[in-house]
């Protein structure tokens, strides 16, 4: 049996996702220090004009946390191949409950992938700043961070970041600090669907042997939670680039590798780059991207692309934002970007409401089933439930036809939704088992 039941705070969700659209435009130089007078463990802002310190970031992140426990809480993932920490900044209401609320999506925003990749990192920093402050004077924001899990990462790669040089538009090489400390790309370590060697990798412990400390790290982060949307932050182009990023051809270039739910990623990076001022502009950094978005392999073909794992791999849909021309942009141009970039990516946090999410309980213990299927008929990609029996499906404005299946279960009947742009829809499953319990007992009586 499936019970459809309109979310109850459906409309404050619609009420966010409109607001997050229309965030007011503030100036350039709205609550920024001095630079020089910046004190990573007293303040609440990061610098507009400059960038942080590996040192400096990670004692800003810690102080955030230390001196706002209701909703904001570090914890390293792993170190770098050299030591250095890779610290996440968790930020959520439901951090001072204690636990994630029942169906709170969880969204993870990645930086500095390659090392030399920052305007990304800087920005996720001022994003954690300018949500902390807002949270209890914008509503809009205090909405967000109340139906809202999010996590930055914003150095992947801190061992390449500290031989990064501001300035350096271009530099690929390991003295650049594009790669980390082993001169591995990190976005080209892990496993790819497309790889023949990667194709019969299944357990978690084959997906992490052989790689980069950094990737495995990030593999293990993905495996272990229920993400439902992720960005991974980059430079040296400006434009979102969606999956796949690789393909099964051998063609560098021009070969649209699409995913089962293209429409989706289409639409997370259109909303992107529609909010972006120079995202859609043909002659941005000298290469055209009409509408300011591309398929990963159209654009160019790689492998072993941190995107694609997450798509294949979990159930975590990323797109790859790539946010500057330099990538080590100069320290001035940063104020620019934050305005460039703040509507984007609060509304890209948002987004994770859309589409469809619910409960998988057992018919008649009304517990929880962990693994089960949603199924989105004519979409090739099924989302699982995670131990609480949540799901989150995902979905472009439309009508759709969806079931829920498990092992041991009965499938359930097909029912069709119809998703808007602008709310959440709550659909749950009772899965009645192919072993009910009274036929058990009664085996076990007789
Ligand atoms: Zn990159």
């Amino acid at each position: 049996m499936i019970v459809n039941v309109i979310w109850t705070s459906l409309l404050v969700l619609s009420t966010l996702t409109l607001a997050v659209l229309s965030l007011p435009t503030t100036s350039i130089t709205e609550e920024v220090k001095n630079k020089d007078d910046f004190n990573p463990e007293m303040d609440d802002d990061v610098p507009a004009d400059r960038y942080l310190t590996h040192e400096e970031m990670i004692t800003w992140l810690n102080s955030i946390a230390r001196r706002y426990p209701k909703k904001a809480k570090t914890f390293s993932i792993g170190k770098s191949e050299e030591g250095r920490d890779l610290l996440v900044l968790e930020l959520s209401h439901s951090v001072g409950r204690g636990e994630r609320d029942l169906l709170m999506p969880m969204v993870k925003l990645i930086g500095n992938i390659h090392g030399n990749e920052v305007v990304g990192r800087q920005l996720l920093l001022r994003t954690i700043s300018h949500l902390i402050q807002k949270d209890s004077v914008d509503p809009r924001v205090t909405r967000l961070l109340n139906t809202t899990d999010i996590f930055f990462l914003p150095s992947m790669n801190p061992d390449g970041f500290v031989k990064a040089r501001e300035g350096d538009c271009w530099s690929g090489g390991p003295e650049g600090g594009r790669l980390n400390a082993k001169n591995i790309d990190l976005n080209r370590d892990f496993p790819d669907q497309f790889k023949p060697e990667d194709k019969l990798l299944r357990s978690q412990s084959e997906l992490l042997q052989g790689r980069a400390a950094e990737t495995q790290a990030v593999i293990r982060w993905i495996k272990n939670n229920p993400f439902v949307l992720s960005a991974s932050l980059h430079g040296g182009a400006v434009v979102a680039s969606y999956p796949y990023d690789g393909s099964d051809t051998d063609q560098l270039q021009g070969y649209y590798s699409a995913s089962p739910d293209d429409r989706v990623f289409r639409k997370l990076s259109q909303d992107y780059a529609d909010r972006h001022p120079l995202m859609k502009k043909a002659d941005t950094c000298g290469v055209g991207f009409p509408d300011g978005i591309t398929n990963g392999a159209r654009w160019y073909d790689l492998k072993g692309g941190m995107q694609d794992f997450n798509y294949v791999h979990s159930n975590a849909f990323e797109v790859t934002l790539e946010l500057s021309c330099c990538k080590y942009a100069p320290a001035a141009d940063l104020p620019a970007e934050w305005e460039y970039n703040r509507k984007p990516l609060l509304n890209y946090i948002a987004s994770t409401h859309r589409g469809v999410r619910g409960l998988i309980i057992d018919k008649d213990t009304k517990r929880p089933i962990r693994d089960a299927y949603v199924h989105v008929s004519g979409i090739d990609k099924n989302i699982t439930s995670t131990e609480r029996g949540e799901y989150w499906r995902l979905l472009s404005p439309g009508r759709y036809t969806i079931q829920s299946f498990a092992e041991g279960y009965i499938p359930s009947a097909s029912r069709s939704i119809s998703i808007t742009d602008i709310y959440t829809e709550q659909v749950n499953f009772e899965l009645e088992s192919k072993f009910p319990r009274k036929t058990i007992s009664r085996l076990v009586c007789n």
